[in-house]
């Protein structure tokens, strides 16, 4: 008899988009004539910087051809990205990464979601609250978490992310092997400074733990003060992985590209207390289950390192940016306390009411669909998250609407 794994039999189903699902289609069935504007989705509108699309379809005409077709790539990804990577996401901002230490993938989703692998089953697995929830699902999938109480698994260190410690969760008191940090954050939109960052450094060195940092979002960091990578602070190399994306930052997320840098003294213990190398193993991981991200893609990813790519990107980012001030402005226009919309593309808007009930009335006052906070966690009750993916244009009739509905 083939048995399923059980673990699978204590995730909680993903009630949120189903959800949001659900509460549109019954209100577009019975107002078919209104037009509804998504403000809840963290998907990107806009198309690919047009220096990516020419390098995308020259590597496309570059397979056409025998003499320059491609078959299976280096298994960490091309050199012609990695290098650049290297230089200019790290290298210019002091932080020392070589392109050895760096994987190419087809997401941060399936890396952050694929690393815990490499852990073992009983470790301290920490997570912040509210959360991206693939940190805590894969965790649950593999037998880290257990019973659901009071909207949280057992077995888990939840990190309250609130507006009391500025969305930036405080060290824990329990003892953390596994420390799933994002920043710039999504839902909440919160930036972490290099002390506060410095301090679960620390935390990891002292504990002989490690973090987990997402850093998706950080394009979006305008403020030159705030850390892009945990790599700009001393010694995180020894204590820290680091993932990022083209998915948010040059609009890839149909295309996918991502890089995750597993550094290579970066270390994990077995049960004698013997380091090993966590390179090593993310390498002998990813040969195995993983067989590279496409040629043109990685062309593609590539041109966001050129003259012409970096300006594109940065005007991208730019119009997403300037819909979430628009957002954040309308908001505390009326009187709502917000976190986010600046060096993020997210709004996180305290309610004063229940999420879905907030949700229900912006979408039947004002037909803009929001994303409500408890959906991330039992810390984003009475919050919405707003989120800039759309045209300005949309943006700007949403917000109109949601302040007409409001006042
Ligand atoms: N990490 C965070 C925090 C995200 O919000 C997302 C996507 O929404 C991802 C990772 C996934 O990125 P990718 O498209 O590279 O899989």
């Amino acid at each position: 008899m083939i048995r399923i794994n059980e673990n699978y039999l204590n995730l909680k189903s993903s009630y949120l988009f189903a959800e949001m699902e659900k509460r549109v289609s019954a209100f577009r069935a019975l107002n078919p004539d209104k037009e509804i504007i998504s403000l809840g989705i963290g998907d990107v509108t806009r198309a690919l910087p047009e220096a990516c699309v020419r390098a995308f379809s020259a590597a496309v005409g570059e397979m056409s051809r025998d003499d320059s077709f491609r078959g299976y790539g280096p298994y960490k990804g091309y050199s012609f990205l990695r290098d650049k990577i290297a230089e200019m996401d790290f290298n210019s901002r002091g932080a020392d990464i070589s392109p050895d230490e760096i994987f190419i993938s087809d997401g941060a989703k399936c890396d952050t979601g694929n690393i815990q692998e490499l852990f073992a089953l009983d470790s301290n697995v920490a997570v912040p609250d509210p959360v991206y929830p693939v940190y805590v699902d894969t965790n649950v999938m593999a037998g880290r978490a257990r019973g659901w109480e009071d909207g949280r698994y057992e077995g888990l260190i939840y990190l309250d992310s609130t507006e009391e410690n500025n969305y930036v969760p405080r060290l824990p008191s329990e003892k953390a092997d596994l420390i799933y940090l994002c920043f710039p954050n999504n839902p909440t939109g919160a930036t972490i400074d290099i002390d506060r960052l410095r301090e679960w450094v620390n935390y990891a060195k002292e504990n002989k733990a490690l973090i987990l940092y997402d850093s998706a979002y950080e394009a979006f960091i305008k403020d030159e003060s705030l850390p892009k990578s945990i790599y700009e602070i001393a010694g995180a190399k020894d204590v820290a992985i680091e993932f990022r994306s083209f998915s948010k930052t040059a609009g890839f997320t149909g295309t996918r590209c991502a890089y995750t840098i597993v550094p290579r003294q970066c270390m994990a213990y077995d049960k004698k207390g013997q380091k090993h190398s966590l390179h090593d193993m993310w390498e002998r991981r990813q040969t195995t289950k993983f067989n590279g991200v496409s040629y043109p893609v990685q062309r593609a990813a590539e041109a966001v390192y050129t003259e012409e790519g970096q300006e594109q990107v940065r005007s991208l980012i730019d119009y997403y940016l300037e819909n979430a001030r628009t957002i954040r402005n309308a908001f505390e226009e009326l009187g709502y306390k917000c976190n986010g919309g600046e060096n993020s593309p997210y709004v996180w808007i305290k309610t004063e009411k229940d999420s879905w009930e907030f949700f229900d009335l912006l979408l039947k006052e004002a037909n803009v669909i929001c994303t409500p906070g408890s959906g991330f966690g039992r810390c984003g009750k009475g919050y919405i998250r707003i989120s800039s993916f759309n045209s300005l244009e949309k943006v700007k009739e949403a917000v109109n609407r949601i302040s007409l509905a409001l006042s």
